[in-house]
């Protein structure tokens, strides 16, 4: 398989620098509102805070993938000495807490590095973090290219003309015995 470059980008967290502010949870969900910048709600933002002043914790935490069950077993995290909650440094929409879904709908929310309209430099939240807690990085890595599922119907369609579908479909069954 061939390779290809492929951009890397990169949102690095410096917690001793976060100061709680919230400025990045307002400049997310102000990008992300409909028109843009006509509102600001942080909890519809795509990074939230955990945030607890009288324990000195500060930690961002980016919006990622849905999960349709919450999971069973859970870490706790130590760190300097602060004891963080099982689910602090988890990144995912799931059914047991109310952060990153949208707040009427309960549509799952997922950072998305501000990709949308305009193209911006650096992500908003970045942009916005005065304390430099968040930094943005970009780097390019080689990556096997993707097979693209129309090239993987086109090359079966053009076996199947070849050597007729059974032959297809016996040499599948005997390749998957294989492995
Ligand atoms: S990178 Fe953009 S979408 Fe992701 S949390 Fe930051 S502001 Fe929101
Ligand atoms: S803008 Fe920066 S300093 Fe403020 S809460 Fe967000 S990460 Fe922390």
């Amino acid at each position: 398989m061939s390779k290809v470059k492929k951009k890397v980008k990169v949102i690095k967290i410096d917690v001793d620098k976060c100061n709680g502010c919230r400025a990045c949870e307002v400049a997310c969900s102000a990008f992300h509102a409909n028109p843009k910048y006509s509102s600001n709600n942080p909890a519809r933002s795509r990074i939230r805070l955990v945030r607890e002043p009288l324990r000195d914790v500060y930690l961002p935490v980016y919006a990622g993938e849905f999960t349709k069950a919450e999971c069973s077993g859970r870490d706790k995290y130590v760190i300097d000495g602060k004891e963080y909650s099982e689910c602090d440094f988890c990144r995912a929409s799931c059914p047991s807490r109310d952060i990153f879904k949208e707040p009427d709908s309960g549509i799952p929310l997922k950072c998305d590095m501000c990709e949308d309209d305009p193209p911006q430099e650096k992500p908003l939240c970045v942009q916005w973090c005065l304390n430099d807690a968040l930094t943005y990085e970009e780097r390019e890595e080689e990556v096997e290219e993707e097979v693209k599922m129309e090239d993987v119907e086109v090359g079966l369609e053009s076996m199947v003309n070849k050597f007729g579908m059974q032959k297809v479909i016996d040499t599948v069954a005997r390749m998957s015995k294989k492995e």
